[in-house]
């Protein structure tokens, strides 16, 4: 770990706007008595709480940046129930996940749509957290590798130089999503040495390369301490405030060692 840690929460369809509140005030007693230090860490809730939850990350100060789960790439229009990137931007978002496996499988989102998405969010200047990883008949077709170098290559190919510092990647197989059954050490650090070998092809500087899938408290430092990792997207652990905050000090406390 080189880099400063990134961790997101990726609250997925959950917490209606009281419900996401009462998180985020957990969160933010949880953070003020036992703060992270080196760790950048952001939350995306779904849309209709996007407002609610920045309003409380901006009156008690939080360390705590805003993001969405999603966004449609063009800027207006005849686009029914799809949200804008200036509609995000307008309410303090700043980080954008694109390209979660969950859109591309079960929204039909295209390797197109998600270059067009990813383009769409760092030309407004916010952060892009781009998502890759197989499915288990990919991994167990030994495919896994090319699959994901060609999801990076399509969605990441070409994109002018001066974004580049403001993209992220998530590796998250999709058989590890949301099933409890995490990948190995062994398998997150082949993998991430793997993603790491196709950005230096394709981007200047070396982007922070996350894990997904079944991130937990317990799994967190063994995890961040045994591969080479710059941090986690989080999706059911980011649901308690006492788990979150103990993946957020398990990457905190690794960086404070290793740098
Ligand atoms: C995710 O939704 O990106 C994710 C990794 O979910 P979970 O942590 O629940 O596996």
């Amino acid at each position: 770990m080189s880099v400063r840690p990134l961790v997101i929460g990726n609250w997925k369809m959950n917490l209606d706007f009281v419900e996401a509140l009462h998180l985020t005030q957990q969160l933010g007693v949880l953070l003020k008595n036992h703060p992270v230090e080196h760790t950048d860490v952001v939350i995306a809730p779904p849309f209709v709480d996007l407002r609610s939850v920045g309003s409380i990350l901006d009156a008690e100060r939080l360390p705590v940046a805003l993001g969405a789960q999603h966004v449609n790439p063009q800027e207006n229009g005849a686009h029914t129930g799809e949200v804008s990137v200036s509609m995000l931007q307008r309410l303090g978002v700043e980080w954008v996940i694109v390209g979660h496996s969950e859109r591309r499988t079960n929204y039909a989102m295209s390797d197109e749509v998600v270059a067009a998405t990813l383009r769409a969010v760092v030309r407004a200047g916010l952060h892009a957290v781009l998502c890759v990883g197989e499915a288990l008949s990919v991994r167990e077709a030994d495919e896994h590798e090319s699959f994901v170098a060609a999801q990076l290559r399509s969605a990441l190919g070409g994109l002018e130089e001066r974004f580049h510092p403001l993209v992220s990647v998530a590796y998250e197989p999709l058989w590890a999503i949301g099933t409890g059954v995490n990948a190995t050490a062994e398998q997150v650090s082949q993998m991430s040495g793997l993603v790491r070998g196709v950005l230096a092809e394709l981007l200047a500087g070396a982007p922070p390369v996350l894990y997904g899938g079944s991130v937990n408290a317990e799994n967190a430092g063994t995890l961040v301490r045994s591969s080479d990792l710059d941090g986690f997207l989080v999706g059911g652990a980011s649901l308690k405030a006492e788990s979150f905050c103990a993946i957020l000090h398990a990457c905190d406390d690794c960086y404070a060692i290793k740098r």
